[in-house]
């Protein structure tokens, strides 16, 4: 099914994009939850983590850690440290059913999450 994040992919929508290859795409989130706050996604669809496979799917999820660490380096928040997230399902809290990685920094996290 599409979503949102198909017509950020194709350009369709306007995202603020902070990097791209020819696999990942990453973005601020629109509804930012911390100073700084990237989705990472998959250019192909995938809703959400139970449909990833490992032997499949894990060059293109090593890829997106990659984009994880690549933008934390040039966000200035690798140093400090971050939290990397996959909201699966509705007790998740996804709301977007196209694969996301969630990167959070610039402050500190609270644990346990809300
Ligand atoms: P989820 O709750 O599914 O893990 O996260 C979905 C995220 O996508 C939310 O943090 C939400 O703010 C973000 N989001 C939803 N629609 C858009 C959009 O059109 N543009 C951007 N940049 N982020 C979006």
């Amino acid at each position: 099914m599409s979503t949102i994040f198909d017509k950020i992919i194709n350009k369709e929508i306007p995202a603020n994009i902070v990097y791209e290859n020819d696999n990942v795409l990453a973005f601020k989130d629109i509804n930012p939850q911390a100073p700084v706050h990237i989705l990472i996604i998959p250019k192909i669809v995938i809703a959400k983590v139970t449909d990833l496979k490992g032997k499949e799917h894990a060059s293109l999820l090593g890829e997106m850690i990659d984009a994880a660490n690549q933008i934390a380096k040039d966000l200035n928040i690798a140093d400090d440290g971050f939290r990397l997230v996959f909201n699966c399902g509705d007790n998740g809290g996804q709301e977007v059913y196209h694969l996301h990685l969630h990167l959070l920094g610039g402050r500190k996290m609270n644990w346990p999450p809300g």
